[in-house]
């Protein structure tokens, strides 16, 4: 049996330099040598986020991140806007009404992105909502929301953008300052190349502002005691060193591929991805107009559960994953995002290609249809 070509929409693989950094023996995390180290990471992550505002971290996976702009931008009883295109944009609204906010949603059919208009439409009709929560890429279905637009819709009118960025920020275009975004986080696993366990947020200012006068108690995710200590080089309480170190290598790396380049291999791997797997037949899940370049979730042939087709091709060599929630075993997905190349997506497409008569799926003409998305480039 080959490697496993493994291909999770994250945690993802890891790249032999990220390896490589995590064997490093402890440091003090107040010696100068973490100072500079952990200087020289924020510095890489703010270009990394296309900011010139903060950047901070924590040990956590990605979900810390709802609780921390929560805690540190809101007060409780504050009027929010949840948009909800799937499983994530559901969580988000979740854990909104598990801390007391007013929690208005915007839900569209999953597989459809949140229109810019219908935002303007739901804010135009609460006008006082502070604060509106965008997941970037809706990493259960394969959708990439208009990011920009929804940023200048929730602006107009004064509201706070709270951007989940876990599966788009490193993978997708995405410009904290330029497009007005206000906190916008992430976890370690996903483009970023590490192991999970590192929340990542940048902080603009008006989340600064909004931040001053927020009342929801807080320790561990406070932002002030987060900004203060990074301006010395360190964090607030013991840090993932290890993981640091990792993120360390993970972010040179992006520095060294470039920023645009590395946007322009995810467009290319999600086209070659969904070219793929609708050359084999299969129906893709996402409006084509806000596919994913991180993920593409597609319908297994009928009749098929999406976690035997997983299996089926796991014993081809690729490792996939099932759905989400209502769409656990209506969906399957393959990660293209983080240390991703186009080898690895031809293979996971043969994979597939091989599993389908093993589930009774007769692939011959599918085949022939896949040729000319598996052709050398
Ligand atoms: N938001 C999105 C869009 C995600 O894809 C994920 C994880 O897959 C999360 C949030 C939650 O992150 P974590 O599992 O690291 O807590």
């Amino acid at each position: 049996m080959p490697p496993t070509n493994f291909r999770l929409p994250g945690p993802t693989p890891l790249p032999p330099a990220v390896l490589d950094a995590m064997q490093a023996p402890m440091i003090s995390h107040r010696g100068s040598d973490f100072k500079a180290r952990y200087r020289e990471i924020l510095r890489l992550a703010r270009l990394a986020h296309r900011t010139e505002g903060d950047v901070l971290i924590w040990p956590a996976s990605g979900s810390a991140g709802w609780e921390a702009a929560i805690v540190n931008l809101l007060s409780p009883g504050d009027p929010v806007l949840a948009t909800v295109c799937g499983d994530f944009g559901e969580r988000f609204a979740k854990v909104a009404v598990a801390f007391g906010l007013d929690v208005r949603r915007l839900d569209v059919a999953p597989g459809r992105a949140i229109a810019p208009d219908l935002v303007t439409a739901a804010l135009d009709a609460h006008p006082g909502v502070k604060a509106v929560f965008v997941a970037h890429n809706e990493t259960s279905t394969g959708v990439t929301n208009p990011l920009p637009a929804l940023a200048r819709a929730i602006r107009d009118h004064g509201a706070l953008v709270i951007v989940d960025a876990v599966s788009g920020v490193g993978a997708l275009p995405l410009e904290t300052d330029t497009w007005g975004l206000d906190f916008v986080f992430s976890g370690s696993q996903k483009a970023w190349m590490c192991p999970p366990g590192l929340l990542i947020a940048a902080v603009g200012p008006r989340a600064w502002d909004a931040h001053k006068s927020a009342r929801f108690p807080r320790f561990f995710w406070d932002l002030t005691a987060a900004k203060t200590q990074a301006t010395e080089g360190m964090t607030p309480t013991t840090p993932a060193l290890t993981l640091l170190f990792a993120f360390h290598a993970a972010l040179e790396m992006i520095e060294a591929e470039g920023l645009a380049a590395v946007w322009a291999r995810h467009r290319a791997l999600g086209e070659l991805t969904r070219a793929g797997v609708a050359g084999l037949g299969l129906d893709l899940f996402a409006d084509p107009a806000f596919a994913s370049d991180s993920v593409t979730a597609f319908r297994p042939p009928a009749g098929v559960d999406a976690s035997a087709f997983v299996a089926a091709v796991t014993a081809h060599g690729t490792e996939l994953q099932v759905g989400q929630g209502d769409l656990r075993e209506r969906l399957v997905r393959i990660g293209h995002m983080g240390w991703a190349h186009e080898p690895d997506l031809r293979d996971a497409l043969a994979a597939i290609g091989a599993a389908l008569p093993d589930l009774g799926v007769q692939p011959a003409a599918r085949r022939d249809a896949l040729a000319p998305a598996l052709a050398p480039a």
